[in-house]
């Protein structure tokens, strides 16, 4: 059996090897994709020198009076030949007409006819209120980094670098096989000894959030003949990964291992020295095109996402260089205790108190417990070494 931080050198090393295709999406279809291109500023940003506020333009100097000669609204620019005793009501947003260079907000000043008068006891700066022309980004220079993760603040970035269309990384196609006699759709009501498929909901939504793309092969009996069958299917699909669930362990009907070995997936490790969720399986399939990576996750529901988000998510943030804080260190607010020397992951509650990060271990532990599971929100990393921790000892957290 390997150690945890084997487990994910091995991973990493193999995820590498996945080439990062890219496509071309709309706009409002980039959110939440990861960039493939520098986003380059094609003109000044803004384009040219505007006004901030709502007011009147001039020529900065000694005065504090001027003839109004005309008016300027955004979108409507007009060309004035200005000299120091004229001013021109502008607009928030305006181009500055020409030969101004100080924009005076409407609150400082009164307008009596066609004359403007600074208010008393207010003052003026040369080139107050004016938004510059590329004072945002100059052209030419890069607004948004390659690898950056799409999300609604970034989109008026593309948008006002002209890109209508963007270019991102494709979405990594994951399939997802679970396996079990005991498990029905969740829109059976279980009788006898049956439970409602959950595993492949939780994985394929981890899948979604992530932003890749699940493809779910649905759920199939502990029969190895028909196990098979669905492995061998899934490899000849057109995708990146296969992650399955149950059936990895020692038990009699547990059929994924061999199954794996049988059509050539190449074992990288089986075990790992973690709970939940030690009966992982990694190995990859090599086909002509490309190699698959293949996940065989336990069946127990805390188990499979334990390994999804210790395992398979950290590996997918690498490889799209997303640097993400998952990882929180918390002040543990009661004692816990493990016998062995597995590295534990213990369902926590994160939260934020005087500044302070402190998490509790409120919820059990039990790798079935997926309602427990869910009203959790960390993992609490409980090192390998260790067999008790106490109340007040800085803990590490991944958040789910
Ligand atoms: P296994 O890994 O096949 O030994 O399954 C371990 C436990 O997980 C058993 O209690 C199963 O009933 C349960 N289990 C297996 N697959 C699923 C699934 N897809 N959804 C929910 N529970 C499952
Ligand atoms: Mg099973």
């Amino acid at each position: 059996m390997i150690s945890y931080k084997e487990a994910c050198g091995i991973i990493s090393k193999e995820i590498e090897q996945i080439i990062l295709l890219s496509e071309e999406v709309e706009i409002l279809s980039s959110v939440g994709r990861v960039l493939a291109e520098d986003i380059i500023a094609d003109v000044d940003l803004p384009p040219f020198n505007n006004s901030a506020v709502d007011g009147y333009a001039v020529r900065f100097g000694q005065s504090r009076e001027w003839n109004i000669v005309g008016e300027v609204s955004a979108g409507n620019y007009k060309q004035y030949s200005i000299t120091d005793k004229d001013a021109v009501l502008i607009t928030t947003g305006s181009k500055m007409p020409d030969g101004t260079d100080t924009s005076i907000p409407i609150e400082i000043v009164d307008v009596m006819d066609d004359t403007l008068y600074l208010k008393e006891g207010t003052i003026l700066k040369q080139g107050m209120n004016v938004r510059e022309k590329g004072n945002d980004l100059v052209k030419d220079k890069v607004a948004l980094l390659k690898y950056e993760k799409i999300s609604s603040k970034n989109i008026g970035a593309l948008a006002t670098c002209g890109k209508s269309k963007v270019k991102v990384f494709r979405k990594l196609k994951i399939a997802v096989l679970a396996t079990g006699d005991e498990l029905i759709a969740v829109d059976e009501v279980p009788v006898d000894d049956k439970i409602r498929i959950s595993n492949i909901y939780s994985i394929c939504a981890a899948i979604v959030e992530l932003g890749h793309e699940p493809v779910v092969l649905g759920f199939v009996k502990d029969i190895k003949e028909l196990i098979r069958e669905e492995v061998v299917k899934a490899i000849a699909l057109d995708i990146d990964i296969l992650i399955t669930t149950g059936g990895v362990s020692v038990g009699k009907y547990d059929f994924l291992k061999e199954i794996f070995n049988e059509i050539g997936i190449q074992e990288k490790f089986w075990k790992v020295n973690i709970k939940p969720g030690k009966p992982i399986f990694f190995g990859t399939f090599n086909k002509s095109c490309k190699e698959i990576l293949v996940f065989g996750l336990p069946g127990n529901p805390v188990s499979s996402s334990v390994n999804f988000s210790v395992f398979i998510r950290p590996a997918l943030d690498k490889l799209y260089k997303q640097n993400v804080t998952r990882v929180v260190n918390a002040v543990l607010q009661e004692d816990i205790q493990k016998k062995d020397d597995k590295r534990h992951f213990f369902n926590g509650v994160l939260y934020e108190e005087n500044s302070i990060w402190k998490v509790n271990s409120r919820f059990s532990n039990s790798s079935g417990n997926l309602i427990e599971m869910s009203r959790a929100n960390c993992f609490i990393v409980f090192k390998e070494e260790l067999k008790n921790l106490f109340k007040g000892d800085e803990v590490t957290c991944i958040r789910m």
